[in-house]
């Protein structure tokens, strides 16, 4: 069943970029919608590097990239986006009077806009799944490709499966306040070598397992929860690990997808626009951030942040054609409910 929203501006894409396009719109008055295709809000920051610093964010020495999406959210926040997460948007088409686009999500959620700001950074992010038969019965419940909340693992079997940062990161955390079986083809983790030395002696106190040389091979369980995980190694050895959850930590996979295929001008990959408005090649359809690509164009996150303003911007006349765009800074126009917290 699908849900219809009409907005002023749809967003695709909440990494850091799009959501200081909510910002920038907000300021100016429009309402947005903003799309997902992860649970979460924060782009590549939450999702590929929330712990590091980054240190080239105008004002703040050095600031943890999960932090940043933290303060993004804040400063969108008294301009009440409403959030689609976990759903792609997938179909792009002029409404019938031409004021605006339909776009339609995964999820069966329509939205109807007067301008639309492509945030979509290198393209939707999805987990690399194991090829298990089977496995989307317990996505979400049982199985999961990212850890939400700590706590839920709390006095659990948990299997991690991958022998990357996110893999290694994570069995350190849980081993704290679970049973953890680390299970990876190889001997060797691919880590941060201090992580890896301790992962080593954590096994070797018996705090936690590690399951190697073995793959993932089945799961067993009713109704999306698992009781367990089957492994096995090139040989051909089979182990069954009695397990209530597996983390499988096998990397994201970025894909342009459907927005490739929605007749906008392409550049290798890239949306064309035009630097002086962040116009694509279609007119009320904006690219901002790492999606586009024009002479000189920087894949930064402060590059992002003032396409956003030049796109909200150019988006004025097409959702206000009778009101003059008078120039304000925030200093002088404030925002909704003073300052924050
Ligand atoms: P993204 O952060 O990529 O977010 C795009 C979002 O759009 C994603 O959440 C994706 O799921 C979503 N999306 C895409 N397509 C769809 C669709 N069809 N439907 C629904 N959702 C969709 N930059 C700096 O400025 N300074 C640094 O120090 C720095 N360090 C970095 C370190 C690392 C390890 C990495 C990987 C990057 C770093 N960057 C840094 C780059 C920076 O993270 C990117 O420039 C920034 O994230 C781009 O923001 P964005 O919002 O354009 O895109």
């Amino acid at each position: 069943m699908s849900t219809l929203h009409k907005t002023d501006v749809a967003i695709i894409g909440a990494g850091p970029v799009g959501l200081f396009a909510v910002f920038q719109c907000g300021m100016l008055g429009f309402r947005c919608h903003v799309v997902d295709s992860l649970d979460a809000v924060g782009g590549q920051c939450v999702a590929l590097y929330p712990e590091k610093p980054i240190y080239d964010i105008p004002g703040y020495p050095a600031i943890d990239a999960a932090d940043l999406i933290v303060k993004l959210e804040q400063q969108a926040a008294p301009f009440a986006p409403v959030f689609h997460l976990g759903q792609q948007a997938t179909g792009m088409e002029r409404l019938p009077d031409g004021g605006g686009w339909r776009l339609t999500t995964s999820a069966g959620t329509v939205i109807e806009a007067g301008a639309v700001i492509i945030a979509a950074g290198a393209g939707a992010f999805g987990p690399n799944r194991p090829p298990i038969p089977g496995i989307e019965a317990y996505e979400g419940r049982s199985v999961h490709y990212m850890v939400k909340r700590r706590e839920d693992f709390r006095g659990k079997r948990v299997v991690i499966a991958g022998g990357g940062d996110s893999a290694v990161d994570w069995a350190l955390s849980l081993s704290e306040i679970a049973r953890v079986m680390v299970v990876h083809r190889r001997p060797k983790f691919r880590a941060a070598f201090e992580n890896v030395c301790r992962l080593e002696q954590l096994h070797a106190e018996g705090v936690l397992e590690l399951v190697v040389p073995y793959q993932l091979q089945g799961l067993e369980g009713v109704d999306g929860r698992i009781e367990a995980v089957t492994v096995a190694t090139l040989e051909g050895t089979v182990r069954r690990l009695e397990a209530d959850a597996l983390l499988a930590f096998f990397g994201l996979s970025t894909d342009l997808g459907p927005i490739a295929g929605w007749g906008l001008e392409l550049e290798r990959h890239h949306l064309a626009v035009d630097p002086a408005s962040m116009v694509t090649s279609q007119p009320g359809i904006f690219a901002i951030g790492d999606v586009n690509a024009y002479p000189g164009k920087l894949k930064l996150i402060l590059t992002g942040f003032a396409e956003a303003a030049l796109a909200a911007h150019a988006i004025h006349p097409i959702l206000r054609p009778d009101t003059a765009l008078h120039f304000e800074y925030s200093t002088t126009r404030g925002v909704p409910g003073g300052v924050p917290a």
